[in-house]
């Protein structure tokens, strides 16, 4: 099973994924996670991909469409694998059809622009074990470190309110016409990405069983 998340950034797509990955047992392929790691790293395609990530644009297709690629012939995604964040373009979307690939569902998480951007310039993420917090609406117990790890929490680079406003932007222009393209092939629907945790797993989980 092969399912695809679009949305804009801090639209709630990635937090769905990971829902609808346990639910599934299958993994979340996220090619912004890949992307950060190989930064960490210093990787050549890290170096490549910094300023890009860093202004708010987006990684070249070519690059991107690799990734993928590679990611997605690993063992583990053998029996189907969930997609966030990629495609972020027509063009990838149309290098995923070359390549064979028929994606069961397309979930497109929607919010509004004003809600991302306070959404996203509080966000919290710890470095070790992945878990996001928000200094408002969800914080942790001290407001600096993780609950779960007890690591330091961080912020990306990239949440500050002008890279965010330059994110929603690119997504409108580049991403948000893979409504259309998915719309057209059918198998597509849209949730709320407004709601907490709770309601979005049962909107999931209805989603799910009735869609698949
Ligand atoms: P995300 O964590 O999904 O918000 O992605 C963070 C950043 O990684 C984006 O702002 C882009 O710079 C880059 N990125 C992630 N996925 C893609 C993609 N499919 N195509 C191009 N750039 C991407």
């Amino acid at each position: 099973m092969i399912l695809m998340f679009l949305g804009a950034p801090g639209a709630g797509k990635g937090t769905r994924a990971d829902i609808a990955s346990r639910m599934l047992g299958i993994p979340t392929v996220s090619t912004g996670e890949i992307i950060r790691e190989a930064i960490r790293n210093k990787t050549p395609l890290g170096l490549e991909a910094e300023k890009a990530m860093a202004d708010g644009g987006l990684v070249p297709d070519e690059l991107v469409i690799e990734i993928v690629k590679g990611r997605i012939s690993l063992p583990d995604c053998a029996g189907g694998y969930i997609l966030d964040g990629f495609p972020r373009t027509v063009s990838q979307a149309e290098a995923l059809q070359k390549m064979g690939i028929v994606i069961d569902l397309v979930i497109s998480v929607e919010a509004s622009d004003d809600l991302i951007v306070e959404r996203l310039c509080g966000r919290q993420i710890c470095p070790k074990c992945g878990t996001t917090y928000h200094t408002v609406d969800l914080p942790s117990k001290d407001g600096k470190t993780c609950d779960k790890c007890g690591t330091a929490l961080a912020v990306r680079k990239d949440d500050n309110p002008e890279i965010v406003r330059k994110r929603l932007g690119v997504y409108h222009k580049q991403s948000e016409p893979l409504k259309d393209f998915y719309k057209k092939l059918g198998h597509y629907v849209e949730i709320d990405g407004t709601k907490g945790i709770e309601t979005a797993t049962a909107q999931l989980s209805v989603l799910l069983r009735e869609k698949i």
